[in-house]
């Protein structure tokens, strides 16, 4: 972590997975493990939290939903304060920083004042989750492809439905909690079928990690019924089905897989 300029401090931008800490880089946790300063979010985990260095400073900035504890403008603030008074910055985000993490945003504002960026990437909430889950995100026959989008929007939401509807791909969407009725009603409008299989996936890469399964239709329902919480994703589509063939075979194997801490809810077929 050197810098350009002597005074100033650098900043590297952790990609933290999300949630397990067995699912950190080796150069995240290298990372994590000498820092100086870390400002982290809500989305990493406390068991990675557990794994500061006492000897770091630690600032929480986290965001959630309707209670903002510190904005991103007041986030770049910090990070460039903090750099200018001499310190090397360990930015540690949920996932990877660059999959709806703003990483982006940050790495260019920061580069923009003159200071030395770097980025570690982190395995993703869609790719974490899933697997856990036993959900494929591409399976022969299956799909050929995936699409992440998020349903979260400053102002209005920007989704292409009919494309979405008619790719034929798995389908991950972040921060849809809020949106399940609108996302079931768009896909079918669009021409999706009510019965694609879909799975609710929360608190993914926890030991509380919940994967709720059922179909397109159901969604809303199974939201509400399973009074499932943030951090959540949703997956559409026909991958969501090796899943469901999974448990079967669980069942009629009588165990239960020792690496996956996840508990899987079959939805009744209506
Ligand atoms: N940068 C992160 C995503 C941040 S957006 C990444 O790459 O994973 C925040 C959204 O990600 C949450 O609202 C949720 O939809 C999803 N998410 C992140 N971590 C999750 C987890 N452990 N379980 C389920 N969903 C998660």
């Amino acid at each position: 972590m050197k810098s350009l300029n002597k005074e100033i401090g650098t900043v590297t931008l952790v990609g933290a997975g999300p949630g397990d800490p067995e699912l950190l880089t080796i150069k995240a946790l290298r990372a994590i493990e000498s820092a100086e300063v870390i400002v982290y979010d809500n989305l990493v985990s406390q068991p990675i939290r557990d794994l500061f260095p006492s000897t770091a400073e630690t600032l929480y900035v986290g965001k959630t939903k309707g209670c903002h504890s510190k904005t991103q403008d007041e986030i770049n603030q910090l990070m460039v304060e903090l750099t200018l008074s001499g310190k090397n910055v360990c930015r540690v985000k949920g996932g990877d920083a660059f999959v709806f993490g703003r990483g982006g945003e940050e790495m260019l504002l920061l580069s923009q004042k003159g200071i030395q960026v770097s980025t570690i990437p982190g395995i993703t909430a869609a790719s974490g989750c899933t697997t856990y889950a036993e959900i494929p995100l591409t399976h022969r026959g299956l799909t050929q492809g995936c699409t992440f989008i998020t349903a979260h929007a400053d102002k209005k939401l920007d989704v292409q439905w009919q494309a979405l509807a008619q790719l034929n791909q798995t389908i991950v969407v972040y921060m849809g909690l809020s949106k399940t009725e609108l996302i079931r009603q768009k896909l079918i409008e669009h021409g999706m079928s009510a019965d694609t299989p879909v799975a609710l996936i929360e608190n993914g890469c926890s030991s509380d990690q919940r994967n709720i399964l059922g179909t397109l239709d159901q969604l809303s329902e199974l939201k509400h019924q399973h009074d499932v919480q943030s951090p959540a994703l949703i997956v559409i589509g026909q991958v969501v089905s090796v899943a469901e063939q999974m448990q079967w075979l669980h069942q009629l194997n009588s165990k239960i897989q020792p690496d996956t801490p996840s508990s899987t809810v079959l939805a009744k077929t209506a």
